[in-house]
């Protein structure tokens, strides 16, 4: 079936169908607004992000079941940065009118998906027609207690810099997909990065970092956010890197700087954020029981940021990460 025979009203009903109600819902999708009931005491955080065919996925490279579920995952990746607890979402769609419907199908299936792994639930959205390509606009909102919420701008000299999972994957998998691979760990995590929401939610309820942020454009260019918004520098170590054995692996091909897809490649995903020294036990503490690796990386300094190697030079901080418009 094409969309021209399904139409707008029947594409949002077949949504609207496999959405599971749930607390906290007054009115869901169906009027012309939803009406939500926040959580006593907590404040609302809300976050978006705009998925773009040729800018941010290629139909070629991806199928509509990870796409989906990835559409939600970079958005659930934001609230899981500041700490919070994702509640509900908005789906706008832009969708170009030989699309077929059985790719929405497995697009919504994969969103869909991912919302019940995090009980998050849709409540809305927007569908239109596009002369262009798919266009997909999420939006989340979450919540946490306000003394709870944790921003870019609390780092302090002296505390440890902090990363979940492993780094690079991402730019790798994309590299690698670009090359006709299909499979294995780092084409997996571009196409269907985990967001670290029970880590952020972890740390933040055990009140540990002082300043976080997810892994979206890159190492040094998202830990220049935390520098930039805290008034501080940093000093990492090459060395101490979280590296995946897939990246490790093909180090020796990844051409002039074997560093660059771990400092500057984007899309990871992972949670950047800083705590005091005598916190590191109750970081490693909250992620245990998570199974999610937790490594030190470097320390946050006064100012400036430095980029230490192996042999304890100082390693060229050119590159920085993804600039849309650069
Ligand atoms: P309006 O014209 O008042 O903006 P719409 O016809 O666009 O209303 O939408 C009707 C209902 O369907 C609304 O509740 C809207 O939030 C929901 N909706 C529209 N598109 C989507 C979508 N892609 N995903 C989820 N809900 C949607
Ligand atoms: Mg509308």
């Amino acid at each position: 079936m094409r969309l021209k025979e399904l139409g707008e009203f029947g594409l949002i009903d077949r949504i609207a169908g496999r959405v599971p109600r749930r607390a906290g819902v007054r009115i869901g999708i169906g009027d012309d607004a939803a009406a939500l009931e926040p959580s006593p005491g907590c404040v609302t955080l809300v976050t978006t992000d705009m998925l773009l065919e040729g800018v941010h996925f290629d139909l070629a490279l991806c199928d509509p079941l990870t796409l989906g579920r990835k559409s939600l995952s970079v958005n659930l990746s934001d609230i899981a940065a500041m700490g919070g607890r994702p509640r509900h979402c908005l789906l706008s769609l832009a969708v170009p009118h030989d699309l077929p419907v059985e790719f929405l199908d497995r697009f919504i299936a994969g969103f869909l998906e991912r919302a019940a792994e995090f009980e998050v639930t849709l409540v809305g959205g927007d569908t239109c027609a596009s002369r262009g390509g798919l266009v997909v606009a999420v939006t989340v909102m979450g919540e946490q207690r306000p003394e709870r919420v944790v921003t870019r701008g609390g780092a302090r000299p002296g505390d440890l810099v902090f990363v979940t999972g492993t780094l690079g994957d991402s730019a790798l998998g994309l590299k690698l997909l670009r090359q006709g691979e299909r499979q294995g760990g780092a084409v997996l995590k571009h196409l269907d990065p985990p967001p670290r929401v029970r880590e952020g939610l972890a740390l933040a309820e055990a009140e540990i970092p002082t300043a976080m942020i997810d892994v979206s454009d890159g190492l040094l260019a998202d830990l220049g956010h935390i520098l930039d918004l805290s008034g501080v520098g940093a000093r990492l170590e090459l060395a101490r890197l979280p590296l995946s054995p897939p990246l490790t692996a093909r180090t020796p091909n990844l051409g002039a700087d074997p560093f660059l897809l771990p400092l500057a490649g984007g899309e990871d995903y992972e949670l950047l954020f800083t705590a005091p020294p005598d916190r590191q036990g109750a970081a490693q503490s909250a992620l245990a029981p998570l199974g999610t690796r937790l490594s030190v990386i470097g320390e946050i300094t006064a100012e400036g940021m430095r980029v230490i190697a192996g042999d304890g030079s100082d390693y060229p901080v050119a590159v920085r990460g993804y600039n849309h418009f650069s």
